[in-house]
């Protein structure tokens, strides 16, 4: 039996972090092996956000890929492909235009908060709006099966099958609905100022950083607030460095800092050397993997350009029968 086809892209908009290794990087690892995994660098959906300053988006797309290959994605087993190397999303986004009503795409909850909460950036572009239906196109192009969602995209997802449906009504069953696959919630990992750890609160460490780099973050890592001495007894359960810890330490090492932390018997400064010890030792052999891989000039392109070779099938022969069915083809 064919396996089911998953589908999944993210935007190359700066270096992945150790967040991302817990949440996305951990699902897709899990994913490829029971299905046909379709992993896509989605340039274009980067664009949407950050169109005032594209000069990042070649360089973040590359790493985002050698990222993606070190954490053990494997290029035979999941095809990886650039959006932008199937230009014809972009004509599946006006198709798809034609069918959708201005409303559908206004109650798309995450579009109101994100122009809400996103001040740093001008969100009252076109494409901006439009970004879900340049998803649906994404997914359907492929003939995606299941899309691993968090619970807050589920309405996007809807979005898409009921986008599909309206198509098909129109022009005949062409397109697949789409599944949703709730992905499996990813470990939440703090940032170095306790915050969720995200790029744009400089509060991030970065996987392809080095060794020295993640040490002094490690070092200035905020701890148990209310711990001011080393003789105050500390509480492991709202310390964001000891998360981190549960996460990549030892599990005898990680239980004895719990202990002498609420006994007031070790200090900070000790469970940060061992954290960035131990954290460094868990991504030793990705960071050499990714500098291996960095080594071989254009490696990253050569497997979008495979990735985009593959896909290449299934998409002429969709748009093929779509432009045939809105006789928009060549006739
Ligand atoms: S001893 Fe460790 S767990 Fe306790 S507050 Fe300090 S860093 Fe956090």
């Amino acid at each position: 039996m064919s396996k089911k086809r998953v589908l999944t892209g993210y935007r190359p908009t700066g270096r992945l972090t150790l967040g991302h290794w817990f949440g996305n990087l951990m699902n897709m690892l899990a994913l490829q092996d029971d299905y046909e995994a379709y992993y896509f660098v989605a340039d274009w959906h980067a664009l949407t956000s950050d169109w005032a300053d594209t000069s990042g988006i070649r360089k973040y797309t590359e790493e985002m890929v050698l990222d993606w290959i070190a954490a053990g994605i494997d290029p035979a087993k999941a095809t990886i492909y650039r959006q932008s190397d199937v230009p014809e999303v972009a004509e599946l986004t006006m198709y798809l235009s034609m069918v959708t009503p201005v409303t559908w795409l206004e109650r798309v909850p995450s579009y109101k908060e994100q122009r809400e909460q996103i001040t740093e950036k001008d969100l009252s572009n076109t494409g901006f709006f439009m970004y879900p239906l340049m998803q649906a196109a994404d997914i359907t192009i492929v003939q995606g099966d299941i899309v691993p969602v968090g619970e807050d995209q589920l309405p996007h997802l809807e979005l898409t099958r009921e986008i599909a449906r309206r198509f098909n009504n129109a022009y005949g069953g062409l397109l697949k609905e789409p599944q949703a696959m709730i992905a499996k919630e990813g470990a939440r990992v703090p940032g170095t100022d306790g915050r969720k750890m995200s790029k744009s609160y400089g509060n991030a460490i970065f996987l392809s950083e080095t060794e020295e780099e993640t040490t002094k973050k490690v070092m200035g890592m905020m701890t148990d607030p209310a711990r001011k001495l080393k003789t105050d007894p500390g509480d492991p359960d709202i310390c964001p460095l000891h998360q981190i810890h549960k996460l990549v330490g030892d599990a005898a090492d990680v239980a004895e800092f719990d202990r002498c932390c609420r006994s007031a018997e070790c200090g900070c400064v000790m469970h940060k050397r061992k954290l960035a010890e131990d954290l460094n030792g868990y991504l030793r052999a990705f960071r050499e993997r990714r500098a291996e891989l960095a080594a071989t000039p254009g490696y990253a392109w050569e497997v979008l350009a495979e990735g985009a070779a593959r896909v290449r099938p299934a998409v002429d022969e969709l748009m093929g029968n779509v432009r045939r069915a809105m006789h928009v083809d060549a006739g």
